[in-house]
């Protein structure tokens, strides 16, 4: 690929955005970015990105937003999957990015949206009443799966078991 058009390109994106996006200011379809390359071909701006770092994406693989930003061409958020993942990918995940940050989860205090490599997704950065932090899946979080760092079932423990003795002594 020509330097120009490389120079060209990040001229049109902003590293500065949240979640670590690198959002894409020129031209969108469909909401994602477009960029005319050396060829004069109108390539997907996030492809094109991911292509500089990675070199070319293999024949029939399409780029998953793991930031779900479809404007985005950080290539960190970028990952080669094949259509049938894709599409499966799109289902389960939230249609759109709700920001949760500042909102308490019983004893989490959600802090900041976090790409977690271990499960290749975001995660949420939670602050516990204790003093503890984790990184909370979404779901968890909002269905209520996760209350707390854990102490919360140890307190609860160690509460029943004071209950217990106090009847016993009496
Ligand atoms: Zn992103
Ligand atoms: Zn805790």
């Amino acid at each position: 690929m020509k330097k120009d058009a490389s120079i060209r390109f990040w001229e049109k994106v902003n590293k500065n955005c949240k979640n670590g996006c690198w959002e894409w200011q020129a031209h969108l379809h469909k909401g994602y970015g477009q960029f005319g390359d050396s060829n004069r071909k109108i390539v997907y701006a996030h492809r094109y990105s991911y292509e500089l770092e990675h070199g070319t994406i293999s024949a029939g693989l399409e780029l998953d937003h793991l930031c779900c930003n479809p404007r985005c061409v950080n290539p960190t958020h970028l990952e080669p999957v094949t259509r049938q993942e894709n599409i499966r990918r799109i289902i389960s995940k939230p249609r759109r990015f709700i920001d949760l940050a500042g909102q308490k989860f019983h004893r989490w205090l959600v802090q900041e949206s976090v790409y977690d490599p271990k499960y290749k997704r975001w995660s949420w950065l939670c602050l516990c009443d204790c003093g503890n932090t984790g990184l909370i899946a979404v779901n968890r979080l909002t269905r209520g799966r996760s209350k707390s760092c854990g102490f919360l079932k140890r307190e609860a423990l160690v509460e029943s078991w004071r209950t217990l003795s106090h009847s016993y002594l009496r």
